[in-house]
């Protein structure tokens, strides 16, 4: 995805994409990563369980609470917060880095950590969040995946509705009705953020040359 632009000296920038689950957001964020140059994830810290299929240091890297606390007391982290009884962070040092040498991150963090971030960062921070089409349907959505039991899916559809309520501290919202439509409204965001004047540091000289 190279143009004239983009091939500028630039900031890197923190492009969080935050979801209630169940609205498309792991497929959007694994098509964007697989699909855009100069963008990289974000691996967070967590102390829940792996899941099965899951890898370490690419999907998360998994730590006991010990470790997590002693990591926020080093201040390693960026950001960090409990959610639904576990603790995720991310870290700090792969990402500064990063973002100095021009290449921008997905996150895929929670409304807490995004308001963190956005005190923290907020040049720098882009905050996407993906709706589903109607609560019926995610709740199909939910239904479909298979095997959860009827609680498991009623709590799934409470913090749902607790993750909607955030929606007002992002700057972009997109429906999910149609997942391919989805991504590209969210690429177009990514492409939009990513030619900001203010992103990109080559344009003095560049302008300079075209006007000399
Ligand atoms: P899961 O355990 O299903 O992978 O993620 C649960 C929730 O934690 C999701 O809403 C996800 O966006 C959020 N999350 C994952 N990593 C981080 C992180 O580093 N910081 C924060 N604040 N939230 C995170």
């Amino acid at each position: 995805m190279a143009d004239s632009t983009s091939q500028l000296p630039r900031r890197g920038l923190m492009f969080i994409l935050s979801s209630p689950s169940g609205t498309g957001k792991t497929t959007i964020a694994r098509k964007l990563l697989a699909e855009v140059d100069g963008l990289g994830l974000s691996v967070s810290v967590t102390t829940r369980p792996k899941r099965p299929g899951e890898v370490e240091g690419k999907d998360y890297i998994f730590v006991d609470q010990a470790k997590f606390d002693e990591m926020v007391e080093a201040g390693e982290f960026l950001e960090w917060a409990v959610v639904f009884g576990n603790s995720y962070g991310t870290p700090k040092a792969q990402i500064k880095a990063g973002l100095k040498a021009g290449e921008d991150f997905l996150f895929d963090i929670d409304w807490q950590g995004t308001q963190q971030l956005y005190q923290r960062m907020e040049v720098d921070v882009v905050r996407v969040f993906l709706l589903p089409p109607s609560i019926e349907e995610l709740e199909h959505r939910l239904r479909s995946r298979g095997t959860d039991s009827e609680d498991v899916i009623r709590g799934r559809m409470d913090r749902a509705r607790f993750e909607i309520s955030h929606w007002d501290g992002y700057d972009y919202v997109v429906i999910n009705d149609d997942i391919e439509a989805c991504y590209h409204k969210v690429l177009t965001i990514l492409e939009a953020e990513r030619m900001k004047r203010a992103r990109q540091v080559g344009l003095v000289d560049f302008t300079r040359k075209l006007m000399s």
